[in-house]
């Protein structure tokens, strides 16, 4: 999944690329990738380097952080990356990236790596905590059933025990 910059030969070129989930999934992934992966960028060659922008589109399976249901996650995401020859990254006096320029890359052996560009776009479109849904139920603590689609008996006490020597003195009947 590399682009091959040998083969970009004017200023500006429209690349558009498919690949299949299993030309990315890496088997310590926390998703898995259901539906092929679509790039559509614009490459902008300028002098020795390259900004790379356009989009990701693919369908994301990930799990709920609260009932650990699978749910899919469609991503659509935007980049816009400037890639510099790896060797301006190396030594002193060489051209200096400034901090608050996030989306730089580097590239080396005249090719830009595709998969880590689509793999850092997952990072960005997948939450820190995912949930199935906004008002997701979870797991009930007492006997974890999935609260979304089923009921149970139990009355779960939410009572924080760091707490109760303060809610005996707001009711001092208690002691
Ligand atoms: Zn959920
Ligand atoms: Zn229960």
């Amino acid at each position: 999944m590399f682009l091959d910059l040998t083969q970009i030969r004017s200023a500006e070129e429209h690349v558009e690329r498919v690949y299949q989930p299993e030309a990315l999934a890496k088997p310590d992934d926390d998703y898995v990738i259901v539906e092929p992966v679509g790039l559509s960028f614009d490459v902008f060659k300028s002098g020795e380097s390259y900004r790379v922008a356009g989009r990701v589109k693919t369908t994301l399976e990930l799990t709920c952080s609260r009932c650990l249901d699978g749910f899919r996650l469609p991503v659509d995401g935007p980049f816009d990356v400037r890639f510099l020859p790896h060797s301006q990254n190396l030594g002193e006096g060489e051209l200096e990236v400034e901090d608050e320029e996030l989306d730089v890359g580097y590239f080396s052996d005249e090719s830009i790596d595709l998969g880590q560009l689509v793999r850092e776009q997952f990072y960005l479109a997948i939450p820190m905590k995912p949930l199935c849904r906004e008002d997701c139920r979870g797991l009930c603590p007492v006997c974890g059933v999935n609260l979304n689609s089923e009921t149970c008996s139990c009355r779960p006490k939410w009572e924080d025990p760091r707490l109760a020597p303060l809610e005996a003195l707001i009711k001092p009947d208690k002691n």
